[in-house]
């Protein structure tokens, strides 16, 4: 059966979700835009606390339970797409600086063995791909890892890095063997505070100014051996699935942000129409409506099609099916009508929706990232149609 309302369990977490956002961050939203870099110290209240999920400790018997695989819907992934979408509707650069929640700490849940899990399981972990020469084609990244002993020797350059400051340690993606190309690439953690590894400077940003945005510099920089995240064996024939397995949990994640922020704008647009007159009537003929109902209604249709997207890559996700092309569906969906449906949102409320009295100009600044970072649209693109078109990523390029 077909059944699109959240579960009883979802539901709360929902509402939940919601009043916190309403009462924390959304008070806060605009204080911490405008004092960039200055770190919520009002988050400090999630330390502790897992509010963005994260993998269970395997129990004994757990094998027998995936055999027996029953449709999930209360699984991790939905409710941290539930989660995210309610708070980024309250800020998502405030969502994007919830302490242990970071990117790297989604790498982290997606491949590390048990013993990794519990030397790194309560840190905040960013994840650092983006070099200056390497941003979408993430496979042709120069960071060098060199085993040396019992231990890897890190060097080089990571640009855009969220959370830079804040977390305690960063997810470094570097090569092993720039011969082997992608299935050479592996993910390294490096912990804050380690000789060799540091933070060179911030950056100043159009949007998620909450979010403090950062540039690594590794010079000689020696881990342990056992920080290596997965296997350090180079399966050719694997190429970059280790690694790119985390953007199957992550996009859908990008995509729910997207999906919070655009709810903001639908929100108050709605809310300032009314209160203009406007009687938003659904049983009205296509043909009677004004230009602006229109466009409302335009809104209101792509946020309902980005979040059906972002919730059925989620739920194969918590049911254990491959969802890359989902995950890229909803990222693709989401991350360009977010900032088509904020800018829309300013378009409508005119000089409301320029003024810093409110937050709409804000929602137009915040969203444009969502399109941009864990792969960009375009990138979102490439994958959906080397997926229809069953094509490598060498075949379409
Ligand atoms: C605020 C912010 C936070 C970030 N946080 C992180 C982080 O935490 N960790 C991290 O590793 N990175 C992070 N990034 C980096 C981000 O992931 C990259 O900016 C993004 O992947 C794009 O890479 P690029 O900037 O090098 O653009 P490029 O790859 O140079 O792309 C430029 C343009 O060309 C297009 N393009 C590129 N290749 C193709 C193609 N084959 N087909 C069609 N179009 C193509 C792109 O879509 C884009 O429009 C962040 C960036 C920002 C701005």
């Amino acid at each position: 059966m077909l059944d699109l309302e959240y579960s009883e369990k979802l539901e709360k977490v929902r509402m939940s979700m919601n009043t916190l956002s309403k009462s924390m961050l959304r008070p806060i939203a605009r204080k911490y835009d405008e004092a960039e870099h200055e770190y919520p110290k009002e988050l400090d209240v999630f330390r502790g606390l897992s509010v963005m999920g994260g993998k269970k400790k395997k129990k004994d018997g757990d094998t027998d339970k995936k055999k027996e695989k029953v449709a999930s819907d209360t699984g991790t992934n939905l409710g941290t797409i539930v989660t995210v979408e309610e708070m980024c509707w309250g800020d998502v650069g405030l969502l994007l600086s919830i302490p242990n929640a970071g990117l790297g700490n989604a790498a982290i849940s997606a491949v590390a063995t048990e013993e990794q899990l519990e030397k790194f399981g309560g840190k905040w972990a960013a994840m650092a791909i983006t070099e200056p020469e390497s941003g979408s084609d993430s496979g042709s990244i120069c960071t060098t890892a060199v085993l040396d002993g019992d231990e890897w020797v890190l060097n080089g350059e990571k640009i855009f890095v969220t959370c830079a400051d804040r977390c305690d340690a960063v997810v470094v993606w570097a090569t092993v063997d720039k011969e082997a190309g992608k299935a050479g690439i592996k993910s390294f953690v490096v912990e804050k505070g380690t000789p060799g590894f540091k933070l060179e400077h911030l950056e100043h940003k159009l949007g998620i100014r909450a979010s403090d945005t950062g540039t690594f510099v590794l010079k000689d920089c020696r881990i342990p051996k056992e920080n290596l995240l997965g296997s350090s064996e180079v399966k050719k024939t694997e190429g970059f699935k280790g690694v790119m397995k985390t953007f199957d949990n992550t996009r859908p994640m990008v995509a729910a942000m997207a999906n919070g922020v655009a709810k903001a704008a639908v929100d108050f647009t709605r809310e300032k129409l009314e209160e203009a007159g406007y009687n938003l009537d659904y049983s009205k003929n296509p043909g009677n409506l004004s230009a602006v109902e229109k466009d409302f209604y335009w809104m209101e249709a792509h946020l309902d099609a980005m979040r059906l997207l972002t919730l059925r890559a989620a739920w194969m996700a918590d049911n254990e099916e491959f969802n890359n092309l989902e995950a890229s569906m909803s990222k693709a969906k989401a991350g360009r009508y977010g900032t088509l449906i904020t800018q829309k949102c300013c378009e409508l409320m005119g000089p409301l929706g320029y003024s810093r009295e409110n937050l709409a100009e804000k929602w137009m600044r915040d969203s444009k990232i969502l399109d941009i970072f864990e792969g960009t649209g375009q990138i979102q693109h490439l994958i959906i149609a080397r997926n229809i078109l069953n094509l490598s990523s060498k075949e379409l390029k």
